[in-house]
C-alpha cells in the first residue's frame, strides 16, 4: 500500500510539477493556545529564512471572506455559521481546495483551522496526494487547561463607547477594536482603552462559562484527530505555557518543522 502510494506520488509530481516541492504544515491547538499568533510568526520566520513565502490558510478567514463577498457559499452557509453551527466537512473542503489551487500556494501552506475532524484530515490527505503532495508535519500547541483558562479569561476588548457616532452614514467613524490582556498586554490604566479611552469589556465568547464549554467541545472533537495524526507518525507536541513567550514557542515549532523536513 505504501509502495503504491509512493509510486502514485511520483507520477502525480510529473503532472503537477509546479507543486512538486510544496510543503504543508498543520498547526493545531485549543482556543487560547496562540495558534493564530504563532502561525503568523511562523510564516514570517519561514519567509525570512528561506526567502520564499509559505502562506497561511486560515479557514475562519476564508469563510468570513465568502460571507462578506456574498458568494454562493457565503449565502448558503453564512447565517448558520454566524449562529455557531458547523459547516459540513465536504463544503469546507471544496472551499479549501479552490483556495489551494491558486498559484500562491504552489509552495505549500500553513494550515490553521483545518482539519478539525478525522474526516477532514482524510480528505486533505487524498487531495494533496492527487497533486503529489503530503502533510509534512502536524504541530500541536500543547497547553494545560489551567493556562488556557488564565489566557482566555484575561482578554479584554475596547467597547468603543467613546468614539463619537458619525452623523454621515456614508462615512462611519473608524472603529478602535484594540484588544488587551490583563496579564500579557495590560492597558496603561486598568479597564481603559489606550487607544480611545473607552471602557474595556469582556467579549461574550470569553465569559468563564462559555470558555469552559468551548474547551470541552474542543477536547471532544480534537481527541480523535490527534490520535489519527499520532498513528500516522506526523504529530509533534510543542509545549506552550504562560511563562513562554510566543517567540520562544515559534522557534520551537520552526525547529520541529525543520527537523522533519
Ligand atoms: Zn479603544
Amino acid at each position: 500500500m505504501n509502495l503504491l502510494r509512493e509510486i502514485w506520488m511520483r507520477v502525480a509530481q510529473l503532472f503537477y510539477w509546479k507543486r512538486r516541492n510544496a510543503r504543508f504544515f498543520v498547526i493545531l491547538g485549543a482556543p487560547g493556545s496562540g495558534k493564530g499568533t504563532i502561525s503568523k510568526l511562523l510564516a514570517k520566520s519561514i519567509e525570512a529564512l528561506e526567502g520564499m513565502p509559505l502562506p497561511r490558510l486560515v479557514t475562519g478567514d476564508l469563510v468570513r471572506r465568502e460571507i462578506e463577498e456574498g458568494t454562493a457559499f457565503g449565502l448558503k452557509w453564512g447565517p448558520m455559521s454566524k449562529a455557531g453551527g458547523i459547516i459540513p466537512d465536504r463544503e469546507i473542503m471544496k472551499l479549501v481546495k479552490r483556495e489551494l489551487k491558486k498559484p500562491e500556494y504552489f509552495n505549500g501552506a500553513i494550515l490553521d483551522g483545518i482539519p478539525r475532524t478525522v474526516g477532514q484530515a482524510r480528505m486533505i490527505r487524498r487531495m494533496l496526494m492527487w497533486w503529489g503532495n503530503r502533510i509534512n508535519r502536524v504541530v500541536l500547541l500543547d497547553a494545560t487547561e489551567e493556562d488556557l483558562l488564565v489566557r482566555l479569561g484575561g482578554r479584554r476588548i475596547c467597547s468603543g463607547k467613546n468614539i463619537p457616532v458619525s452623523a454621515d452614514p456614508a462615512k462611519p467613524a473608524s472603529k478602535c477594536g484594540r484588544d488587551f490582556h490583563v496579564l500579557f498586554s495590560p492597558p496603561k490604566v486598568e479597564g481603559v482603552c489606550d487607544g480611545c479611552g473607552s471602557p474595556l469589556v469582556i467579549r461574550d465568547d470569553d465569559a468563564p462559562k462559555v470558555v469552559k464549554e468551548r474547551l470541552r467541545i474542543y477536547n471532544e472533537i480534537s481527541g480523535k484527530l490527534l490520535r489519527f495524526y499520532e498513528l500516522s507518525g506526523l504529530l509533534t507536541r510543542v509545549i506552550t505555557n504562560n511563562t513562554k513567550s510566543v517567540e520562544e514557542v515559534t522557534r520551537d515549532v520552526l525547529f520541529t518543522i525543520e527537523q522533519f523536513d
